[in-house]
C-alpha cells in the first residue's frame, strides 16, 4: 500500500495513524458490535465518542468555560450568512477585513443582511498582505469584527490577532484552526469547516462565548440559530456522527504529537523549509509579503508557466499530488496542513531542486 503526499488544500491529508484506527474500528467500534456509522446519534456509545472529541478539543485549544463548541453541517460556507444572522443582535452595521477569497465571499454574503464597513482592505496590492495592525480602520457602530486568519487561495496569515476593543472579533479559521494555539479568549467566535485540518468534509466547528447566543434575527429559521444547537448539545437534528467520529481521532493524534506547541514547531519548520527554497531560488517564487506568509498554504510560480504542465506530471510521478494552484492564482499552490509529514516537505523540496538543475 502505497500513501502519496497529497497537497491538496482540501479536503486534505489526514494522518496516516487515524485513518488505520478508523479501519480498525470499522465494523466493530470498542466491541459494540457496530460500525460508528451505524450507530444512533443518541445511543451511549455514540454520545461517549462525540463528548470524548469536544473534551479534547477544548483541552487542545484551552476553551475557556464560557464557550460553547458546536458541531455543525453546512461547510464555513453556512457560517457566512449564520454569523450576521445572530451576531448582528438589532444593529446594522459590521466590520470586515478583506484579505482575499474567502473574506470576499464571507462580505457578499453579509450584504445581503447588513452594511459592511472594510475595515481593512488588500485588494489593491492583489491581495499579497495583511494590512498593518495599527491602520485598521474600526466603526464604532459594529456588531462584530470578521477577518480571515488565514486566505487559504491567496497563502496570506495574519500574524497578529486584530484588538477589537468590545465588538466581537469573529474569525474564519477554515485553514488554520489547529495549526498552533491559540488564545480563544480573544475571540466572540471562531469557525472552521473541518476538511483541512480537524478530519472529512462535512463537519464544521463553531466555537463561540455564550453571551452571544440566543439574540438572533427575527425570523430565523431554526437551524440557523446558534442557540438551536447550543441547547442541544449539537444533536437538535442527526449531526454528522462519523466524522465526529474521525475529528475525534484526529485530535487524540493531536494529543499523541505532544499538543499544539509541537504540532505548531513542525509547521512552523515545514513552512520555513520551503519558503527559503523559494526564495533562494531564481526559478521559483512567492508573492506574499514576508510577515504575511501562511504555514499552511503555499502558492509559488515557476519562471515559466509554460512548464507547469511539466512540474506537475514529474511531481504525480513521484507520489507528489495536486499541486496545482488555484485557477484564480496560477501556479502551483503546497497545502502542509498538520497531516502532512515533513518528509513529504522534502520529497517536495528535492523535487524542485531537481526540476530547477534540469529546466533553471
Ligand atoms: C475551505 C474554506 C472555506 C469553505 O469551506 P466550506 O466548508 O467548503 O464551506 C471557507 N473559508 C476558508 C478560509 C476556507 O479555507
Amino acid at each position: 500500500m502505497a500513501r502519496n503526499f497529497n497537497f491538496s488544500a482540501g479536503p486534505a491529508m489526514l494522518p496516516t495513524a487515524v485513518i488505520e484506527r478508523a479501519r480498525e474500528e470499522m465494523l466493530d467500534w470498542n466491541g459494540s458490535g457496530m460500525s460508528v456509522m451505524e450507530m444512533s446519534h443518541r445511543g451511549k456509545e455514540f454520545v461517549s465518542i462525540a463528548e470524548k472529541a469536544e473534551a479534547d478539543l477544548r483541552e487542545i485549544l484551552s476553551i475557556p468555560e464560557n464557550y460553547k463548541v458546536l458541531f455543525l453541517q453546512g461547510g464555513a460556507s453556512s457560517q457566512f450568512a449564520m454569523i450576521p444572522l445572530n451576531l448582528l443582535r438589532g444593529k446594522t452595521n459590521a466590520d470586515y477585513i478583506n484579505t482575499g477569497m474567502w473574506s470576499k465571499k464571507a462580505i457578499a454574503e453579509a450584504k445581503r443582511f447588513c452594511d459592511v464597513h472594510l475595515a481593512g482592505d488588500t485588494s489593491d496590492n492583489n491581495f499579497t498582505s495583511v494590512p498593518d495592525e495599527d491602520a485598521l480602520e474600526l466603526n464604532a457602530e459594529a456588531a462584530y469584527v470578521h477577518y480571515t486568519p488565514n486566505e487559504t487561495i491567496g497563502g496570506v496569515e495574519f500574524g497578529y490577532i486584530p484588538e477589537t476593543g468590545d465588538a466581537p472579533l469573529v474569525a474564519d479559521m477554515s485553514s488554520t484552526i489547529l495549526s498552533r494555539p491559540i488564545d480563544v479568549s480573544r475571540f466572540g467566535l471562531i469557525y472552521a469547516g473541518a476538511q483541512k485540518n480537524i478530519g472529512p468534509s462535512g463537519l464544521t466547528i463553531v466555537i463561540l462565548r455564550e453571551d452571544l447566543i440566543g439574540n438572533p434575527a427575527d425570523g430565523i429559521p431554526t437551524m440557523f440559530d446558534y442557540a438551536t444547537h447550543a441547547n442541544a448539545d449539537s444533536m437538535y437534528n442527526t449531526p454528522p456522527t462519523y466524522n465526529w467520529y474521525i475529528a475525534g481521532l484526529v485530535f487524540e493524534w493531536i494529543k499523541d504529537q505532544g499538543g499544539l506547541s509541537s504540532i505548531a514547531e513542525v509547521n512552523q519548520r515545514k513552512a520555513a523549509k520551503l519558503y527559503t527554497v523559494i526564495d533562494n531560488s531564481g526559478f521559483y517564487a512567492n508573492p506574499v509579503a514576508e510577515n504575511a506568509r501562511s504555514w499552511m498554504n503555499i502558492p509559488f510560480t515557476l519562471a515559466d508557466p509554460g512548464l507547469d504542465a511539466e512540474f506537475l506530471s514529474g511531481a504525480t510521478k513521484r507520489g507528489l499530488l495536486t499541486l496545482k494552484g488555484h485557477r484564480s492564482v496560477g501556479g502551483m499552490r503546497a497545502s502542509i496542513y498538520n497531516a502532512m509529514p515533513e518528509e513529504g516537505v522534502d520529497t517536495l523540496i528535492s523535487y524542485m531542486q531537481e526540476f530547477e538543475k534540469q529546466h533553471g
